[in-house]
């Protein structure tokens, strides 16, 4: 595309990239007295999580999870429905308004703050200058500081020929236009396991390819093979240690080749097997930035870049690919470029997955403890002993504690089980403030609640859960 007219603007920072990483920076910097301009690509702002991501997803989730209770739970509690059926083009709707609503709210709060917000590919174009490529022009700005936060993208796979619509990533995942008969899903990972649980509640056979032995790499090992009979009990079937090699549409079919089995023949296919740095298009060269062999900007304690006062957050950087990262390292970022302060505390970023039950954790797994050699002790709790839980009727899973055997300090908390997203809330707090499990114990939870799971679990750690059979101390590792 050609543009003719260039205007050009100064101010004390440019940030390129409006998702939950840069519009958040742009708000926070705007805070600390900064002129800001905000540059996305995109003509709403909110970036991959509001559009195309966490929200919309959640919406599916949301959705499908109520026509499921409708169809095979609710008789449970005594409420008979007859005849459930399923309005895909409601649900998408209800979709799309959520996001849209959300994404007037963003550019909203942006205007309250005194935010430019520039529609265009942003380039940086040398020190101190920021190009902007949009739809009425090309501007030019120049910027003491420059923040990159230009998230990330699905990561392809050799073999596999996405065509945008049959093969296709989570983004036509969350907008099928009808219920596929048989969903294959490569990556059994957040986006896999989440997209695929919404087609198979909505009444797709969904068959999930993981190249591992495991679902869920990163996560507690003990409590992903407890989710994964769950999930196969609800009907979804997996395929571990199976790696993909070939998918492609054959005669309206789609055909997926794995290594040394048989070719899987179905209507549709998600490729979700992670995703990569968007940072290919964005004139890192013309400051001497180079990637390292992940496609990430290597970036200081302080987010700096090598170029001076270029900086760089969220899924472009090193570390987990998670909206919640990315602004906290938004603000830690502008924090620090103004008051000198502003940190992230890596050890104490929750990850959540949004199946049913959920899956959230916190700190180091069990794995990571043994491979360190840490000594531990583990409390759990299973929500079978929950009064609250019966009442939902969701026993599922179970909260398990690991505390540093001779400090007691907390030093990771997983939860399989309903709302774990929300009740990891809780051991993310008692992390940040150095708790050992023996705190955490004496906090009073109000009864009849999920969170009493927290408090039993942490009792567990040393032996004296209220709800369960005699124990001995948490068992020493
Ligand atoms: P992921 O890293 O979570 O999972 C990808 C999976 O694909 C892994 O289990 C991997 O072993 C498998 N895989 C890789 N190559 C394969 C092959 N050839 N054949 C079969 N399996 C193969 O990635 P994702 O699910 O695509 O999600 C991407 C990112 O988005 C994640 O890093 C996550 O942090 C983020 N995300 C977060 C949420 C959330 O917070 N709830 C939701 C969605 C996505």
């Amino acid at each position: 595309m050609e543009y003719c007219t260039v205007t050009e603007q100064t101010c004390d920072l440019a940030i390129i990239g409006g998702g939950p990483g840069g519009y958040v920076g742009a708000i926070r910097a705007a805070q600390l007295g900064m002129s800001v301009v905000c540059i996305d690509r995109n003509s709403s702002l909110g970036g991959t999580c509001l559009r195309e991501g966490c929200i919309p997803s959640k919406v599916m989730l949301e959705s499908s999870e109520k026509y499921a209770e409708a169809r095979t739970q609710l008789a449970d509690h005594g409420v008979l429905v007859r005849d459930v059926q399923l309005d895909l083009p409601a649900l998408h709707q209800r979709r799309k308004k959520i996001v849209q609503t959300l994404a007037v709210g963003v550019a909203a709060l942006l205007k309250q703050n005194g935010v430019t917000v520039l529609q265009g590919q942003g380039r940086l174009d040398g020190p101190g200058s920021v190009r902007v490529a949009g739809p009425s022009g090309e501007q030019a700005i120049r910027a003491a500081r420059v923040l990159i936060a230009t998230g990330s993208l699905p990561a392809p796979l050799k073999g596999v020929e996405l065509d945008g619509d049959r093969i296709g990533t989570s983004t036509q995942a969350l907008a099928f236009p009808e219920v596929p008969q048989h969903l294959v899903v490569i990556g059994a990972g957040y986006i896999g396991l989440e997209m695929g649980c919404v087609w198979h509640r909505l009444g797709a056979r969904v068959t999930m390819l993981e190249a591992l032995d495991r679902i869920l790499p990163g996560m507690d090992q003990e409590l992903a093979r407890a989710a994964q009979a769950v999930f196969e009990k609800q009907g979804l079937e997996f395929r571990l240690n199976t790696r993909v090699r070939r998918a492609a549409v054959d005669g309206g079919r789609c055909v997926v080749e794995c290594e040394g089995a048989e070719p899987i023949t179905c209507d549709r296919v998600l490729l979700a097997v992670g995703r990569v740095p968007n940072t290919g298009d964005i004139g890192l060269d013309s400051v001497g930035i180079q990637t390292d062999g992940r496609g990430e900007i290597p970036v200081a304690d302080d987010f700096q870049t090598r170029a001076e006062n270029v900086f760089a957050i969220g899924d472009c950087v090193r570390g987990p690919k998670l909206a919640h990262k990315a602004s906290h390292e938004a603000i830690a970022c502008v924090e620090r470029i103004v008051t000198g302060h502003g940190h992230v505390n890596y050890d104490t970023i929750p990850g959540v997955v949004y199946t049913h039950p959920e899956i959230a954790g916190v700190g180091k797994t069990e794995e990571e403890l043994r491979a360190s050699g840490r000594e531990y002790r583990k409390g759990e709790f299973p929500f079978q002993a929950s009064g609250r839980a019966r009442t939902l009727g969701e026993t599922n899973g179970r909260v398990k504690i690991l505390a540093d055997l001779h400090t007691d300090r907390i030093l990771g908390v997983h939860i399989f089980g309903p709302r774990a997203g929300d009740l990891i809330a809780e051991a993310v707090a008692a992390m940040e403030f150095g708790a050992s499990a023996e705190d955490l114990a004496r906090i009073c939870h109000a009864h009849p609640t999920l969170a009493e799971s927290l408090g039993e679990a942490a009792l567990a750690v040393a032996g004296r859960a209220i709800h369960m059979a005699r124990q001995a101390a948490g068992s020493r590792r």
